[in-house]
């Protein structure tokens, strides 16, 4: 491995914890390498470890002056086959019975999680196992208990491994009392993001949201991980009831044909940048690096058209959780952004007309036109403060060609931030006024090393200054 260097980049990487990455000293590293926020899989996680990695990454970000942010992903309505005996194994034409009966599994009957299966699920519709490696169609169902299906394609049944059903509308809640108890320990421990699995329609959000309010005075973000067909289909409606897209293309390559991913990815990453909110690209994006110290040219080719797309951040899933070069792939990630995220190639989202009598207007505008006006004068940063996020979740959406510095008194909102494309936030306790605190901050950039100088930066700032959270005023500031 080379000598850390931490990268120069604007695009956000997200890694999945998991036993590759069990040492602080392992955090840290990828920490430098260019991680920006750390992904808690809950459908494998031990709290006891959870707790022990949040607090080693609470201590880093102290330790390097950083807001490395932690995502917490909710397993969703999954479902999984029981366990199986080892060698058990299908042929095409091979019938496989699903029961409701807690048992161990072989090539001809299987226990099934979903307690519904038999009362949704009809005949002709298609069982896929294990991420598409086995698919059946149903044959047979008794409504209560026990569903028959006919193998099309063969291969090993192994235990525990996921059921994605493409054509049936599965009734189970879009938390289970699972989600219900990781979210609650979640926010408990002051997560930044939380992710919610299998999001079908608005009202899963809006069912994981209230629970955030009940359980926390601070509102907690929510990603929709978009990985089923009704996802995709009720997209407008999910958009404005998250904070967050995520593109899981595993599940959603199996859920719909994967030949349609590409183009799902591409609607999915225009719409979340017309509304003004960061989008994930999920899955398989290093997969070679888990056994491998070279990626495949299509990987690097992967990462790098999603920045072209306009991705805000990438993920690392198996790479980091069990791969056996963490750190390394951390590193060749952030080589691949550093070189193609500067390109005049970049999707920018269109600017959208905003209506005059949104209350954001103005703050809408003021940051599109900080973000024009770094297109034409060479300046170093965008400077603003902020108490919710919002001007930050703006600026960042028009890829300024700049910085994107952001102070805040909210002390609670800095890993949310660090996820945003070209963000980077620091806490700011002052309440000066508007003159002084430009001043200040700039002084603050100025003395560690993030502007020189003789630069121009932006400044943005509310005017008066107890007009908090409209932010109208932009100045054109040399340091
Ligand atoms: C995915 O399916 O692509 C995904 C990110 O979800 P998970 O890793 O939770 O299966």
């Amino acid at each position: 491995m080379s000598k850390l260097k931490y990268p120069n980049k604007r695009t956000k990487i997200l890694a999945t914890l998991g036993p590759s990455t069990d040492t602080k000293e392992i955090l840290r590293d990828l920490v430098i390498s260019g991680v920006d926020v750390f992904r808690i899989n809950f459908s494998h996680a031990n709290y006891q470890d959870v707790e022990k990695k949040i607090k080693w990454i609470h201590e880093i970000n102290n330790e390097l002056n950083l807001s490395i942010g932690i995502l917490a992903d909710l397993q969703g309505p999954k479902l999984r086959v029981g366990d199986v005996k080892k060698g058990a194994s299908l042929k095409p034409g091979d019938i496989l019975t699903f029961t409701n009966e807690e048992k161990e599994g072989t090539a001809k009957e299987v226990f099934m999680t979903y307690e519904n299966f038999a009362r949704d699920v009809k005949v002709g519709e298609r069982i896929l196992i294990d991420d598409g490696k086995l698919i059946l169609q149903v044959t047979e169902t008794n409504g209560r208990d026990v569903v028959k299906a006919k193998t099309i394609q063969g291969g090993k049944l192994k235990s525990k491994k996921g059921v994605n059903l493409p054509n049936t509308q599965v009734s189970l809640p879009a938390l289970t009392p699972k989600d219900i108890e990781d979210a609650k320990f979640a926010i408990s421990k002051n997560v930044d993001w939380l992710a919610l699995s299998f999001v079908r329609h608005a009202q899963d959000l809006q069912d994981l949201r209230n629970l955030v309010r009940a359980e926390s005075d601070h509102k907690i973000p929510i990603v929709a991980k978009i990985e089923k067909p009704e996802a995709l289909e009720n997209i407008d409606e999910i958009i404005p009831n998250c904070d967050g897209l995520m593109v899981a293309r595993g599940d959603l390559g199996v859920e719909i044909p994967m030949e349609q991913v590409p183009l799902a990815q591409k609607m999915l990453v225009d719409k979340a940048k017309m509304a003004r909110k960061p989008v994930i690209i999920a899955t398989q994006m290093m997969e070679s690096m888990i056994s491998s110290l070279t990626p495949t040219r299509a990987e690097v080719n992967d990462v790098a058209n999603s920045v072209m797309d306009g991705a805000d951040a990438v993920m690392l899933s198996g790479e980091t959780s069990v791969g056996d070069y963490p750190v390394d792939v951390v590193q060749t990630m952030a080589n691949i952004l550093v070189s193609v995220e500067r390109d005049p190639h970049i999707q920018v989202p269109p600017h959208k007309p905003l209506e005059a009598n949104d209350v954001r207007f103005i703050t809408n505008m003021v940051c599109y036109n900080a973000a024009e006006n770094t297109k034409s004068v060479n300046v170093s940063a965008i400077v603003t403060l902020t108490y919710s996020g919002y001007t930050a979740f703006q600026i960042s959406s028009h890829r300024p060609d700049s910085h994107i510095y952001i102070f805040t008194p909210n002390k609670k909102i800095l890993g949310m931030l660090n996820m945003l494309w070209g963000v980077r936030a620091f806490h700011y306790k002052g309440d000066k006024s508007t003159d002084e605190t430009v001043i200040e901050v700039n002084r603050y950039l100025r003395d560690n090393g993030f502007v020189k100088s003789g630069e121009f930066v932006i400044n943005l700032n509310a005017m008066p200054v107890f007009r908090k959270g409209i932010t109208n005023t932009m100045r054109l500031t040399t340091v």
